[in-house]
């Protein structure tokens, strides 16, 4: 499925509707490049739950932490791993437990599109804003955004 882009209102849409349906053990996994707009759709999905305040990029504390919203999130930036054995020495799967996971760079953590739960989102560069090129997980047929 793709999905155009053209602006920020439209990623705050788009982050809306994942919002709508997300649920804990889901992993959002967003791929792209530097400045493809990850961070903006993770910030999009995180108000779109309530968060009011600061949603600071996770570059360098690579997680951070949503514990008031339903469901809790752990926004995941994991382009500072060397090597996807990493997240589990960081504790990714305790964050998880109980949470839905919002991911930037997953194929540094070792990808997460093997499970059912991963909507897997890819953002490029389009001639107007970003286009995402979205892949639900078999948990997300009939809710995919
Ligand atoms: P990433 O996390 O992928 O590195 P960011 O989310 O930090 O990227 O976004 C980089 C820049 O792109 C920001 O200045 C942001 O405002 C801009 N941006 C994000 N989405 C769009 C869009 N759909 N159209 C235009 N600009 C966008
Ligand atoms: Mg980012």
């Amino acid at each position: 499925m793709r999905v155009d882009l053209p602006d920020l209102d439209a990623m705050a849409a788009f982050g809306r509707r994942i919002a709508n349906v997300l649920r804990v053990g889901d992993v959002v996994a967003l791929s792209g490049g530097l400045g493809a707009g990850k961070t903006t759709l993770a910030r999009g999905i995180i108000a779109a739950l309530g968060h009011r305040g600061e949603v600071p990029s996770p570059t360098f504390t690579i997680v951070e932490t949503y514990d008031g919203l339903a469901p809790p999130l752990v926004h995941a930036d994991f382009y500072r791993l060397e090597d996807p054995s990493e997240a589990e020495e960081i504790g990714l799967d305790d964050y998880r437990d109980g949470a839905a996971l919002l991911a930037e760079w997953p194929e540094k953590a070792g990808g997460f599109g093997h499970e059912t739960g991963c909507l897997s989102i890819k953002l490029e560069v389009a001639e107007d804003g970003r286009v995402a090129i979205v892949e639900p997980g078999a948990d997300w047929v009939g809710r995919a955004p």
